[in-house]
């Protein structure tokens, strides 16, 4: 009965993936439940990891695996980007400084498997495979989230503490070149994803070297 409890509970706070915590081993090594393992794709539980590694991305999966939080992440093919974190209500915005009260966050993943067309390179200091995306969807994401739980409303992308944990993320996960948050190409893909959906988040990225 009494572990019957605990179990709830565990999958009540914390970074919820296929409806359950993510959680660390005694060692701090992720373990991801097999309802996790069956139901996400590798890119999204490869990123993860890459993300926890970073420096920023420990802190902020710590800061995260409390009962004041809940981040329920999903994974749709549909997303036009590589991952959203829509704004939440404003009571939840408002309920930050309230410690004792439950906060939830969404954060939407898009782990479409990504492929050089034969030929071509990926930039360098560019992501160049679905769990690089994936890692930096996780890292780019996660920093709009911890805004929100800190009741700063959008946009983020101007601040200038966001934008220097981005630099710092994005160079330990390899992608020093990669920016969140700024585009100057009219055709950028996350560009049209920002126009339709009014979410702002641009992620230059997918760009390619020719043959
Ligand atoms: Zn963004």
């Amino acid at each position: 009965m009494l572990l019957v409890a605990w179990s709830v509970a565990a999958q009540s706070s914390g970074i919820i993936l296929a409806g359950e915590a993510i959680r660390r081993d005694d060692y701090g090594v992720i373990r991801f439940t097999e309802r996790q393992i069956r139901n996400t794709s590798a890119a999204t539980r490869d990123g993860f990891v890459r993300w926890a590694a970073t420096s920023r991305g420990h802190e902020l999966f710590r800061y995260f695996s409390t009962p004041e939080y809940r981040v329920i992440v999903t994974e749709d093919l549909n997303e036009p980007g590589i991952g959203r974190a829509p704004e939440p209500g404003i009571l939840t915005l408002l309920a930050s400084a309230d410690h004792a009260k439950q906060k939830e966050y969404t954060l939407i993943l898009n782990p479409t498997p990504w492929q050089i067309p034969v030929g071509w390179k990926p930039m360098p200091h560019e992501p160049s495979s679905t769990a690089d995306f994936m890692a930096a969807a996780w890292a780019g994401e996660m920093l709009h989230i911890y805004l929100y739980s800190r009741g700063v409303m959008l946009p983020h992308h101007q601040r200038d503490d966001f934008q220097r944990s981005w630099i710092a993320t994005a160079n330990e996960l390899g992608f020093p070149s990669m920016t969140h948050g700024e585009s100057n190409d009219a055709d950028d893909f996350d560009e049209d994803w920002r126009r339709t959906c009014g979410d702002r988040c641009s992620q230059r990225s997918r760009r390619l070297a020719p043959p």
